[in-house]
């Protein structure tokens, strides 16, 4: 069975329908199109993430991680914005010679993180290619009426807020690759590589930012990159100490030892933490809803009039954090 080839339909059936927990809207994916019921009193929230195996995930990585992944960084879109979660839609482009176990593995791990983050697949397609593995998820949110949260709200004066840790995920994708064996501890490693392959969508952070943040953001590419997206949205600029940021120990040992610099965990991407702003007035609300996450909330700067965003280093010296932070497309790659 095994290396025999896969129907689509079969697929659709056998390892897709489950995953629609019977929601009405799912139709038993078998129509057209899914019918989710209007809500009054909400927004509907939409958003979309494409991962293309080698340039996401590593092309060998185990296949339930690649689909719980793919759910999370789409959840980490709608947290930002203050959204719950409703429903997915899933296209997905297997390579022609995709193997049954590695479908199966592929719908459990979807499976898994759908039961966990309280959220059903509702529709999709499923095609085959030459190239490699490439699936976009559809991830439909929903907030209430014109309480969603945006990039566009930072404020001169507001204090600048993370979630979480930074640079993990960038050293993650070292870790994964090998590139860290020898040169940090085991442990480190695998804590690194686990948090490239499996980000920590902030979904209850998300909606509890309503009401106390002003600009919200998820950070995928890059601390400063995703900064500089929100201050170009708010018209404002940002400072932002770099001695402040939240790293993990394992980060922070990986930068003792001289394996990366700080500069470069800033502008490493695949965080998806929250970087947002709040009134100076917020810090205690702020630091109370840290308490009741179980979730650290870091104070790293603050949004200043201007453009731009400048990071001053530990020593107090303006820091040349490297611009860049992850781009698709740029010369020569
Ligand atoms: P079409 O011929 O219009 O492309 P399909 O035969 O591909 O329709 O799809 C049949 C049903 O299966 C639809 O309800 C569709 O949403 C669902 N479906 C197909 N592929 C997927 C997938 N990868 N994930 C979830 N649902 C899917
Ligand atoms: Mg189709």
């Amino acid at each position: 069975m095994a290396d025999a080839p896969v129907d689509e339909f079969a697929l659709i059936a056998d390892l897709f329908v489950p995953l629609t927990g019977g929601h009405p809207a799912a139709r038993g994916l078998c129509d057209d199109a899914a019918f989710l019921a209007a809500l009054p009193g909400t927004d509907t929230v939409l958003t979309v993430d494409a991962m293309v195996a080698g340039v996401h995930f590593l092309p060998d990585d185990p296949p339930d991680l690649i689909a719980r992944k793919l759910v999370r960084v789409n959840l980490s879109d709608l947290a930002a914005k203050g959204a719950e979660p409703v429903a997915l839609l899933l296209a997905a482009a297997f390579p022609r010679d995709v193997t049954a176990a590695w479908l199966r593995a592929f719908a459990a791990g979807l499976g898994e993180d759908l039961t966990s983050f309280g959220t059903v697949l509702i529709g999709g397609d499923t095609v085959a290619t030459p190239g490699p593995l490439t699936l976009s998820l559809t991830a439909i949110g929903r907030v209430a009426a014109g309480q969603g949260l945006a990039r566009s709200g930072a404020s001169v004066g507001d204090d600048l807020w993370v979630s979480g840790t930074i640079g993990d995920g960038a050293l993650g994708l070292r870790a994964a690759q090998g590139d860290l064996d020898g040169r940090l501890a085991p442990d480190d490693i695998a804590f690194l590589a686990d948090r490239y392959r499996l980000p920590r969508p902030r979904v209850t952070l998300g909606p509890r930012l309503i009401g106390l943040a002003g600009a919200s953001m998820d950070v995928s590419d890059g601390l400063i990159q995703d900064l500089g997206h929100l201050c170009r949205a708010s018209g404002v600029g940002a400072r932002i100490e770099a001695g402040r940021v939240p790293l993990s120990e394992a980060a922070g040992r990986a930068v003792d030892s001289g394996l990366v610099t700080l500069a470069s965990l800033l502008s490493g991407g695949d965080d998806y933490e929250v970087l947002f702003t709040a009134p100076p007035g917020a810090v205690t609300d702020v630091q109370a809803l840290a308490a009741a996450l179980g979730l650290p909330l870091t104070r790293i700067g603050a949004i200043v009039a201007g453009t731009g965003v400048v990071t001053i280093g530990p020593d107090g010296e303006p820091l040349d954090a490297a611009q860049g932070g992850w781009r698709h497309f740029r010369a020569g790659s």
